[in-house]
C-alpha cells in the first residue's frame, strides 16, 4: 500500500535519450519513494520546446520501463501545462517585472557570475524600463539580503545569499516560454511532491525554488541531491559533452554501474528484480529516514 504522505518525481527534459546521469537521478529517486512506500511520478520537462527533441520522451519512458521502473499514476507533459505556469506568474503581481536588458547588456554590466555560469543581473529594468526599450524577459525582484537555507539529506547544510550569488531571476524568458525555475515550482506543489531527489547540478537553483514557493504560498519539499556523473574531463554529463544513451537492450549492467554512482554496493544479482530488492535494501539502510 502506498503511503500517502510520500509524493516523488523523476524530472527529465525531453532532450535525448536517458544517459548515465539521468539513470543515476531516475534510481535515486525510485529507491527514496520506494523506500518510503510513496507515490513515484514523472513528469515530462518539455517547457524549452527550442530543445525538445521530437520522440525523446517516448524513448526516456521507454527506457525507464526497460530498466524495471514502474511510475504510479500519469506521465505529465509541462507543454500542456502553461495555463498553470500562466496563473502563478500573475499571482506574484508586482514580485515580477517586465526587463528588456539583452544578455550583451547583462554580460557587460560585470555585477558578477552566479554559481551556475550565469551573469548576476545588475538590476537596471528594476524601477521599471528604461526609456527606449521594449519588455523582453520577465524577471522575480529577489528581497534586499535574502539568504535562503536548507538541509539536503545528502549534501547538508545548503546556504545561498540571493541577490549576490544569483540576483533576480527570469521567470519567462525573451522566447516567450517560462522558465524552468517557475514551471517546476508550479509543478512541484501541484503534484503535491513531497520529496525532491535529482541530481547535484540542481543544487544552486533550489534555493531559487524556496523563494518562490515561499512568494506562491506552497510548502517546501525535502530534498536530495545526489552527485553528478560526470566524463574523464570532468564535465556533468549531458548530450552537449557527449553522453552516450544507455544500453536499454543489456540494462543489468547499466543499472549495476549507476548504482555504483549511488554508492551502494550491488554486487552478485542476476536479474533487474534481484538488482532492484538488493539496491533497494541498500539504500534503505542509509535513507530511511
Ligand atoms: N528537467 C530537469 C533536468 O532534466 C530536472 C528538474 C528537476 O528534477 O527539478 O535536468
Amino acid at each position: 500500500m502506498n503511503n500517502t504522505a510520500y509524493i516523488g518525481r523523476f524530472a527529465p527534459s525531453p532532450t535525448g535519450p536517458l544517459h548515465m546521469g539521468s539513470l543515476v537521478a531516475a534510481m535515486a529517486s525510485y529507491l527514496d519513494a520506494r523506500t518510503h512506500h510513496g507515490t513515484w511520478l514523472v513528469r515530462i520537462e518539455d517547457i524549452d520546446e527550442g530543445r525538445t527533441v521530437p520522440g525523446a520522451d517516448e524513448a526516456i519512458l521507454q527506457c525507464l520501463q526497460a530498466f524495471g521502473m514502474r511510475w504510479d499514476g500519469e506521465v505529465v507533459w509541462q507543454s500542456r501545462r502553461k495555463a498553470l505556469y500562466e496563473a502563478a506568474f500573475a499571482r506574484l503581481g508586482s514580485h515580477a517585472y517586465a526587463c528588456g536588458c539583452t544578455r550583451r547588456e547583462i554580460a557587460d554590466s560585470r555585477i558578477g557570475i552566479a554559481s551556475d555560469g550565469a551573469a548576476v543581473y545588475p538590476g537596471t529594468c528594476r524601477g521599471g524600463l528604461a526609456e527606449g526599450k521594449t519588455a523582453r524577459a520577465w524577471r522575480l525582484r529577489i528581497a534586499d539580503d535574502c539568504r535562503i537555507g536548507f538541509t539536503d539529506r545528502w549534501q547538508g547544510e545548503v546556504s545561498q545569499h540571493l541577490p549576490s550569488e544569483v540576483g533576480d531571476f527570469v521567470l519567462r524568458r525573451a522566447d516567450g516560454f517560462w522558465a524552468y525555475q517557475l514551471a517546476v515550482v508550479v509543478d512541484d506543489a501541484d503534484q503535491q511532491v513531497t520529496d525532491i531527489v535529482r541530481g547535484a547540478d540542481l543544487l544552486d537553483s533550489t534555493p531559487r525554488q524556496i523563494y518562490l514557493q515561499r512568494l506562491l504560498g506552497a510548502p517546501t519539499p525535502r530534498y536530495l541531491h545526489v552527485p553528478v556523473v560526470t566524463n574523464s574531463a570532468g564535465e556533468k554529463l549531458s548530450k552537449q559533452t557527449g553522453a552516450l544513451a544507455l544500453d536499454v537492450l543489456r540494462p543489468l549492467p547499466e543499472l549495476i554501474r549507476a548504482a555504483a554512482y549511488l554508492e551502494l554496493d550491488v554486487n552478485g544479482v542476476d536479474t533487474i528484480e534481484q538488482f532492484w530488492q538488493s539496491a533497494l535494501h541498500r539504500w534503505q539502510a542509509r535513507f530511511r529516514d
